[in-house]
Order: structure tokens, then sequence, then C-alpha cells
């Protein structure tokens, strides 16, 4: 895909050749030839339709050009330009060309799908009215299409017109916020601030401080904060629009109904909307007022697109700011080392707020060493962990049981042979599930059944009465998941009220904030959940936390492990004393002395991120090496793993005698079989950005032209190796 375009929309003489982006897989755009009607209104940024084939696309239009490698007599003519849409500004427009030179993707696959599909679909000849203008004129979500009841009101018409939005910020900064909100409001241009604060040092107060100077500075200005979960939107968009007119905040995820969306997303681009809330999409976002950027726990991994392109929200954030030349801050309590490099080297600047608002005080963390427990099976719960319980309870107090594993157990074995729950689809076993129809959250009743389900397909069968091996009825579930603590603490704390909140429970509409709701409000003493409960909750009653696993990933190949570990860690115990009350958390394992758990009970995440950096600089890892992964997938592993063979082969004939960048051997993917599909891959790994990505621009292009019958992607610094 060459990129040697001609932006020429200066020009006085109108160019006769429009540059379009369309969705397809090919290159970054196609010529058409414009008419002097046309050629007089369109610019980079336009909208057009145009013939595709024997059909018709909408494309934008991102640069002009008087010639053609086309023959002319091949080019074909712009249907019409969509005068009707909003221009795309010019920033956004670089955005786009920065994502698709950097994850090697075609300017339309990066730019169009984030746009909503109404407005990228060719209108019939009968439709009376644009998407555009109905989705302008509509004061409520298309019929049929009610908002669920916690999503944005987006229902509501929004203004063009009207005085700044006056935000009413009651709150008064303490001193460290005001001194985060003071050097966010120098920040000359384009620049990347960290805001460090430990869990419950008011971090979204200095967001909403900035967001409201900004504001009301400039009646243009338009604000991106980036949440990294749709659940956590809510709660940010209720505290935002207390805080600024209703009608001009917008929230933008992928779950909500394809109207609200497109009205949402038409009013960022139009300039209408001054507050979006989104999740990792909102990053290409069109707005032309764009003057400050958050992005809200930078380090979370549901920054991360898996499907399609694979990119990094957070880094797009970044360059985002850069071709808007405008601020931006991430905000959380533990960077990701790659953002603590950036901090090291100067390059970003650190704001740090290190100690929690008001008269709270950061829990104590304790492990409990696991080794000394012998009836220890995965995730039970220890006799020093149980006391703990038992006393909190007693004072009234609340308490909260984190394991990171919904279901019942694990797996299921056969105790006379060691069958197990195998999946025959994924290199996973299949988890044991209690079903129950679990009405109102109750305890379930005797007639619970069980499934076995695999997390990662969603395949589900009943579990056999009898081993499928040696005929034994001697069938156990082993370890602990979510449903089967809650089952043992419910024995053993009769007469307490306990609440479950797992990705199984919130299934059901409205049953996860049902849960956060009853827990806030002191109905639910404790509570037992995964990740969804360590992010974002302020819980203000909660003096007791347990983890119950705290060595999962401790000993991970991957080398990313130890620092999700660390933040998840933080984030739990970050829930704990965020009231007046002393707090503790304590955290079950098998090897206390490790130095991870050290730094977390003096709350060092300084010193971690640190020892971190120093050994990935040992080991010339990520940030000091740069990676690319090639995957590839087949029914059988042989062919996927012969392709990237040759692939390297190729790769390897390219570099000649050059070692820089390295290309390792192919091999299967730590999960190897997933979904029916044999899964390999080839780790690519340079000691420059520019080298990496100079080695793929010559590389990539060889293997495509070579039009492989495999399932192929490339993935740009991945998350997991
Ligand atoms: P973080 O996101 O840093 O974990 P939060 O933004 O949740 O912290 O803030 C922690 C608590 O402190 C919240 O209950 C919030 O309402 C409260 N808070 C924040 N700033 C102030 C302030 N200036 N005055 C009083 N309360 C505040
Ligand atoms: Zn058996
Ligand atoms: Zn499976």
């Amino acid at each position: 895909m060459s990129a040697n375009l001609k932006v020429n929309s200066g020009s006085e003489v109108a160019l006769t050749l429009a540059q379009v982006a369309l969705d397809v897989p090919i290159a970054n755009w196609f010529d058409y030839r414009l008419s002097p009607e046309w050629a007089a209104r369109i610019r980079p940024g336009s909208w057009v339709e145009v013939p595709w084939g024997s059909g018709r696309r909408i494309g934008l239009v991102i640069g002009l050009a008087d010639e053609s490698t086309l023959e002319a007599r091949r080019l074909r003519e712009v249907i019409r330009s969509l005068d009707e849409a909003p221009i795309l500004p010019d920033h956004w427009l670089a955005l786009i060309k920065f994502a698709s030179a950097y994850y090697h993707r075609g300017y339309g696959e990066i730019g169009l799908p984030p746009i909503p599909k109404m407005f990228r679909t060719p209108a019939g000849p009968r439709a009376r009215q644009s998407a555009f203008a109905r989705m302008r004129a509509a004061k409520k979500p298309a019929r049929g299409t009610a908002p669920p009841p916690d999503s944005d009101r987006a229902g509501e018409p929004l203004s063009t017109t009207g005085p700044n939005p006056t935000a009413a910020l009651d709150t008064v900064l303490s001193p460290a916020q005001q001194a985060a909100v003071d050097a966010l409001l120098e920040a000359p241009g384009f620049s990347v601030q960290v805001l460090h604060g430990v869990t419950g040092s008011g971090k979204t107060e200095v967001y909403l401080h900035w967001f409201a100077e900004i504001l009301a500075r400039n009646p243009q200005a338009q604000v991106l904060l980036m949440a990294p979960e749709i659940a956590l939107t809510p709660q940010l968009a209720s505290l935002v629009r207390r805080r600024f007119q209703s009608e001009q905040v917008v929230v933008l995820h992928s779950a909500m109904p394809e109207a609200e969306r497109a009205r949402g997303w038409l009013a960022a681009a139009d300039g209408r909307a001054r507050v979006v809330i989104g999740t990792r999409l909102s990053v290409l976002t069109p707005m032309p007022g764009l003057a400050a950027i958050v992005v809200d726990e930078e380090h979370d991994a549901s920054y991360r697109q898996h499907d399609g392109v694979h990119y990094s929200a957070r880094d797009l954030a970044i360059a985002a700011a850069q071709h808007a030349g405008i601020p931006v801050l991430l905000g959380s309590a533990t960077p990701s080392i790659e953002t603590w490099r950036a901090v090291r080297r100067g390059r970003y600047r650190l704001l740090s707020m290190p100690q929690r608002m008001g008269s709270a005080q950061l829990p104590s963390v304790e492990t409990v060493d696991l080794r000394r427990d012998r009836s220890g099976r995965p995730g039970t719960l220890s006799a020093p962990v149980l006391a703990a319980l038992e006393s909190t309870l007693a004072t009234g107090d609340q308490a909260l049981v984190f394991i990171n594993r919904r279901g019942y157990a694990p797996v299921m074995q056969c105790e006379a042979c060691g069958w197990v729950s195998r999946c025959d689809h994924c290199s996973a076993w299949r988890v044991l599930h209690r079903q129950s129809p679990e009405p109102d959250g109750q305890a379930e009743s005797k007639s619970s059944r069980y499934r076995l389900q695999c997390h990662h397909c969603g395949q589900a069968t009943t579990p056999p009465r009898a081993c499928p091996e040696c005929g034994s009825i001697g069938l156990v579930g082993l370890g602990r998941g979510t449903q089967r603590i809650e089952e043992e603490l419910a024995e053993r704390f009769p007469g307490h009220a306990i609440g479950r909140l797992d990705r199984d429970v919130a299934q059901r509409r409205g049953a996860a904030q049902a849960v956060i709701d009853s827990f806030h409000q002191g109905k639910v003493q404790l509570l037992i959940g995964t990740q969804m409960l360590a992010k974002g909750h302020d819980f203000r009653r909660l003096s007791l936390v347990v983890v119950a696993e705290g060595d999962a990933g401790l000993f991970s190949a991957d080398f990313r492990a130890p620092e999700r570990l660390f933040a998840t860690l933080m984030q739990v115990a970050g829930r704990a004393g965020r009231g007046a009350q002393s707090s503790r958390v304590l955290i079950q394992t098998r090897y206390p002395e490790h130095p991870l758990f050290a730094h977390l009970a003096q709350h060092d995440y300084v010193g971690f991120a640190d020892r971190m950096l120093e050994e990935r600089r040992d080991a010339a890892m990520p940030p000091f090496s740069h990676q690319a992964l090639l995957r590839a997938d087949a029914q059988t592993l042989e062919p996927a793993l012969a392709w990237l063979a040759q692939a390297r082969e190729s790769g390897v004939a390219l570099c000649g005698t050059d070692t820089d960048p390295q290309l390792f051997d192919p091999v299967p993917m730590p999960m190897q079989r997933l979904k029916g599909r044999e899964r390999a891959q080839l780790l690519i790994e340079a000691r420059s950005r520019a080298r990496l990505h100079a080695f793929l621009d010559r590389w990539l292009p060889v293997l495509r032209s070579a039009r492989p019958r495999m399932n192929w992607q490339i993935e740009i610094d991945p998350a997991e190796v």
C-alpha cells in the first residue's frame, strides 16, 4: 500500500481526482474522477458515493489529485457528494493515516468500521431523508430501540446553540487535585500527562474540573473521556451529566442500540456534543473541536481491540492528541510499564496523587501463606481468612471475596482414572457451572443442576453421570469458582446476606447493578465476585478484602503477567477502606516471599514498576524492544506452522545479513486450539520501532501478493506473546 499521496486541498484550481477510502482490504484509497460540479464542493474529509463493482458504496475523501496510476479509461466517476455529512476534521484524517501505517492496514479498514452503519450505507432511491438528517432531527431513539435503563440519555435533543455549558462544580478540590488541574491547564499543545493517583485519590474530579475549564474557555471545544469497560460508562456518565448540560454529553460504546449510537456519534462529529464518554472505539470518533482526551485506567487490557484490526485505543488516544495538537491525560493507580518508561525518560509528565481523599486511609495488605494450610486446594479459604471474615461480619462491616474465576469448579475430574472435562474445540477445560433459576439472586434450591461449559467457545454440555473413560461414578468438581465459594460461605455464615457478581450473574439485565446497589446500601454484607468488582466502584463500608488466589500469573510464561497481577491486586485492594474505617486486605498465596507482594504491602507502585523496567531492560523485552506477531490458523496445526515457516524464510531472505529484526521460529500459540481452529504464531522482534515497521513494510506486501490460502493476521505490539 503506497502512501505517497498528494493532498492538495489548498489549490485554487479544483483537482480532478478524488482519493476515496473504502472499507475493503485491498488499498488505502481508490481514485475516482470528479465532475466539475463535485470537484468544486469536495475536499479531504468529504463523503462521497461511488460505484463499486456493480453496486455503490459510501467512502471518505482522503485526498485530491490530478494524476492517477490507473489508465484514464478505467477511472470511474464519483456519483455524488454527501453534503449533509459532517466534514471529517484534518486531525482525524491524519490519525487514520497514522493508524493505517502503524497497524499495517488500509485507511478504510481503520476509519470506516467505527462509523455507524447507517451513515455508510447508500440510501435507496425512495429514502426521503438521509440518515444524517433523520438522526439530527430525531428527538427520541427510533421506535423499538428504547435505551437500556442504565445507558445514557441520548434520547434528549442536542442543542446546536445556547450558552457554554457552565458546570456546577460543587466539590472543592484538595490541594493535590488542584495542583494536578493547574498543571493540566498549563499543558502546551500536544503533551502527555500521567495522573498517577492511588485508589480513592479522586482522579475523576481532576478530569471533570479540567474539562469544565476547557469547555468554559472555548465554546467550540469538545473533550473525550475514555473508560476501559462498558460497565463503567453509566456511572461516569451520570457524574458528568450532573456537572455539564446533560444534552451535550454523549456515550458511545458497542453495546448500545444502533440508532442511539448513531445519534451520539453524529452529535460528536457535528461538534454539538461537548463531552464524549466512550470505550475503546470512541477514540476513532471524529470530533472537530477536540481539545482534550482522558484515558482512565490507561493500563487496562480492555483498551485492546481483538477483532478486525488489533489496535491499542490508549496508544491511538496519544496519536489522536498528537495530530490534534492537544493534551492527553493517562490516569491510573498502576500505569502500564510502557507508560512508566516514558515517564522515567521524561517524555510524559508525571502528576502524582499519593494520598486518598479526606480521612480515608489505604488498607493494610497482608499475605496468607497457603503452604501452612494442609487442606489447601485451589481457591480454598484458609483458617486465618475465615476467622477474619467472621469477625468482620460480626462487627457489622462489609467484606469482599475476590476470585477471578466464575462457575462452580474449573474442571470436572474422574477420581478413578484421572479423566478431565476437556473441551473438544479448544485447548481448555470445560468449567463446571451450577445452573439454577436464581430468580432473585437467592440461594439455589435442591433442584439445581450442573452443566459443563467452555469459557472460550461457549459450548455447554450436561456433565456425564459416569466417567466416559472408565465408567466410574466418582466424578468430582476440582477447585473453586465463585459459585462454590458462595455456597461454602453461605453454609459457614448463615444469617448474613451474601451476594455474588460475575459474568453469569450479569447476563440478566439489571442484575449486576442490583447486586452492586444492594452492597452500597448494606443489604448485602458479604460479596463474592470476579474482576467485575475490582474496577471503579466506590464502596464506602468495605473493611475486608480477601483475594482467594493471589498466585495466578506469578510464574506465567507471559512476561506481562506479573504486571497484570499487580494491577489487578492493587485495584481489588483499592476497594477497601474508602470510607473512614481502617481496613485489611488478605491475599492467599503459596509464595508470600515473592517481591511483588512486598511492593503491594507498601502500596509501592513506583518501586514495583522500576523493578519491572530493570527486568525488562536486562531481558531486552518491551518497551526495550518492539514486537509483532504473525498468526495463522487452520483445521490442523501442520499447515499453519508450515505457512509460517515459509513466511519466515521469505522474511529472513529480505533481511539478508541484517540480524535486526529477529524472526523467531513458528510455534503453536499458548492457547493452541480455539473454536476448533489450530493456531500458531511467529514472533518478530526489533531493537527499534522504526526498524520493525520498515521491515514489515517490505515483508507484508510479499506475504499478501502470494495470496496464501491461509487465515493470517499481523498483530503489532501484541499484549500476550
Ligand atoms: P479514584 O478514581 O482516584 O480511585 P475517586 O475519583 O473514586 O478516586 O474518588 C474517591 C472518592 O473521593 C469518591 O467518593 C469521590 O466522590 C470523593 N472525592 C473526590 N474528590 C473529592 C473532593 N475534592 N472533595 C470531596 N470528596 C471528593
Ligand atoms: Zn474414569
Ligand atoms: Zn471450547
